[in-house]
């Protein structure tokens, strides 16, 4: 149903993406009061005054990824762990970083019952990346900045895709293809997403 008239029928193509969201779980991602409503359209509370993104969200900035099997990608901005679990059913390797630490825990002890054995989770301040991992072919940023972080940049290959909402109240997805000689940024749709918070350090 979520898969046939959310994802598919909203103009999502690209099978793995499809297949990927048909084999995740969503309702173990939400806390229990809001589980009936797993699966309907819209995005939901998990505590800390966050949210997991609606369905259609994760599939269209999954899909705009461009995704390979082999890819190893990062994810700033855990939350309930449901897109890391989504990207970790299509690529090879999922980084991931949650600056709430009970989120990282809840988001950690699930993909363990789930068994996704290709999923690393850290506890800390997206804003830097993790230059330790570096460079990735995919960068997927799950909450709002003012403008795309320099530092993710320099973490994408040659090559590399990375989303992210940009925008204070209104904020647009966008899109940069990092190229030999540049950065293609391309504009894609209107969307709401909480704030990346800022650390001190990232600052300045
Ligand atoms: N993809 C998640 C979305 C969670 S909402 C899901 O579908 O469940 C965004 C998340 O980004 C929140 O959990 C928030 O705590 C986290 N976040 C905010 N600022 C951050 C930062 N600077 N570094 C890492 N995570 C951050």
């Amino acid at each position: 149903m979520m898969v046939r008239d959310q994802i598919k029928g909203r103009g999502i193509t690209d099978s793995a993406v499809i297949r990927a969201m048909s084999r995740v779980p969503r309702h173990l991602f939400v806390p229990e009061k809001y589980r009936e409503a797993a699966y309907s359209d819209q995005p939901l509370p998990i505590g800390y005054r966050q949210t997991i993104s609606q369905p259609y969200i994760v599939a269209y900035m999954t899909e705009s990824l461009q995704l390979s099997e082999q890819d190893r990608v990062l994810e700033i901005g855990t939350g309930s762990g449901y897109q890391t679990a989504v990207l970790a059913e299509i690529v090879l390797k999922v980084f991931t970083i949650e600056i709430i630490p009970g989120l990282a825990h809840r988001a950690r002890e699930l993909f363990a019952v789930l068994k996704y054995e290709n999923i690393v989770c850290r506890i800390g301040d997206g804003n830097s990346g993790w230059p330790e991992e570096a460079p990735f072919d995919a960068i997927i940023v799950t909450a709002a900045a003012p403008e795309v972080p320099p530092q993710l940049i320099d973490q994408l290959k040659i090559g590399g895709r990375l989303i992210i909402p940009v925008g204070n109240f209104f904020q647009q997805l966008r899109l940069l293809i990092k190229t030999a000689d540049g950065v293609r940024k391309i504009r894609k749709i209107p969307v709401r997403f909480v704030p990346l918070k800022e650390t001190q350090a990232t600052k300045n």
